[in-house]
């Protein structure tokens, strides 16, 4: 059986009082089910603090993003054994405000997945078509794009330590949640291209739903086949959100 996982993605929000509070109040929250992970994703900034309060706790720390390089003069940037060094275990790589507002395309997204499991860290890798896409009927396209060009450069057993996020673009951060049927659709898609090199891994892999996930909308998202969980934004900086969701994964 998948053990689920939700994710929250604090993207450039709050400061480092709030962040520590943000913190609190979710380690003090209910217990999660044996069957849930729960990871946070602060800035990096906040990290290693946060790794301190986390000792002890079964909450993971993960990063929102990672250099693409192990070492050197990248001013800047932040290696994946640095992040792994304060404490993380995941990283968020290819979400779509990275490929959107920095540049990144399949290739750089591909080379980030690599240094994130050169490190010892499990990455997050985000896939996800806009609205134009989905309108023009190129959403299957995209998401076979983005992943295939992962699969090819990292190949097929790389996804054993992965977990793959499907996060449609035009769900992010604006209120309007894919329906369950039209995820599931998404997420079997993805199962089964994984499926197609590698049957086993294919089964194994955690496949996060992220795009406007609240506690109100979770667990009808959740209780989908190949849903997983979900990878959360907005609603992860509000520690009961955060915890209803992770309550409706369990
Ligand atoms: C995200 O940032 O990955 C995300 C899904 O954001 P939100 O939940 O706010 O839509």
């Amino acid at each position: 059986m998948r053990k689920s996982m939700v994710a929250g993605n604090w993207k450039m929000h709050g400061a480092h009082e709030s962040a520590v509070q943000l913190v609190k109040a979710i380690l003090q929250g209910s217990e999660r089910s044996d069957n849930a992970e729960a990871v946070i994703c602060p800035p990096f900034v906040y990290l290693a603090d946060i790794a301190r309060l986390l000792k002890g706790s079964d909450l993971v720390l993960g990063a929102q993003d990672v250099c693409a390089e192990d070492n050197g003069a990248f001013t800047g940037e932040v290696s994946g054994s640095m992040l792994f060094d304060v404490g993380c275990r995941y990283v968020i790589v290819g979400h779509s405000e990275r490929r959107s507002l920095f540049g990144e395309n399949d290739a750089m997204v591909a080379r980030k997945f690599m240094a994130t499991q050169r490190a010892g860290l499990v990455p997050i890798l985000c896939v996800g078509e806009t609205l134009d896409q989905r309108q023009n009927g190129e959403t299957q396209a995209v998401i076979m794009r983005q992943l295939k060009a992962v699969l090819d450069a990292a190949g097929i057993h790389s996804f054993e330590q992965a977990i793959v996020a499907y996060e449609p673009v035009w769900a992010i951060g604006t209120g309007k949640t894919a329906t369950p049927s039209q995820a599931q659709e998404v997420h079997a898609l993805i199962r089964a291209c994984i499926c197609a090199g590698d049957a086993r891994i294919g089964a194994a892999i955690r496949l996060l739903y992220g795009g406007s996930v609240k506690a109100s909308n979770a667990a009808d998202l959740f209780q989908m086949p190949d849903i997983d969980g979900g990878l959360v934004g907005g609603a992860s900086l509000e520690a009961h959100e955060f915890l209803a969701i992770c309550e409706a994964v369990g």
